[in-house]
């Protein structure tokens, strides 16, 4: 993991924007195969001094999807990241990625064969047009009332 921060001192606040790549490592939503990928976001830091000691995070909601606000006190040395980065590639990356199958019923991102339920579950939008013809034979039977029952269509009478 790489990161790149740009600090800037305002009135108020230290403003650090910080630019973090790296690589992850999911689960094929499909084959459930781990799955890597390179991730880069991008977060602004917001940091202000204050007296006591400890380290708060500031929930703010004039603050951006992307912007956090940390109220230092003189004892911290360093501000941890790694829960704010976490976030951003949350909020950023599907992390249950579903893959596409490609024509020969193939996961595109793990290459591996789609298990057959899920190709006949594929075929099944696609008509097959022997079956259409069967469906145009069985359809006025299922359209006919139902003659399994006939107490139901008999009026019943005295
Ligand atoms: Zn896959």
């Amino acid at each position: 993991m790489t990161a790149k921060v740009k600090a800037v001192p305002t009135l108020t606040h230290l403003m650090m924007d910080l630019a973090v790549r790296g690589s992850i490592t999911l689960d094929c939503g499909r084959c459930l195969d781990k799955l890597t990928g390179a991730f880069a976001v991008k977060l602004r830091l917001l940091v202000e001094k204050k007296d006591s000691q400890g380290l708060e995070w500031e929930e703010d909601e004039g603050l951006g999807i992307e912007e956090y606000l940390v109220k230092i006190g003189p004892d911290i040395q360093e501000i941890p990241l790694e829960h704010l980065i976490a976030e951003q590639i949350i909020l950023n990356y599907n992390l249950n990625p579903l893959p596409s199958l490609d024509e020969k019923d193939r996961c595109i991102q793990c290459n591996r064969q789609a298990f057959q339920a899920e190709a006949v579950r594929r075929d099944k939008d696609k008509v097959d047009p022997r079956w259409q013809k069967l469906q145009a034979l069985k359809k006025p039977e299922l359209d006919k009332p139902d003659a399994d029952k006939p107490d139901q269509a008999k009026p019943k009478g005295p």
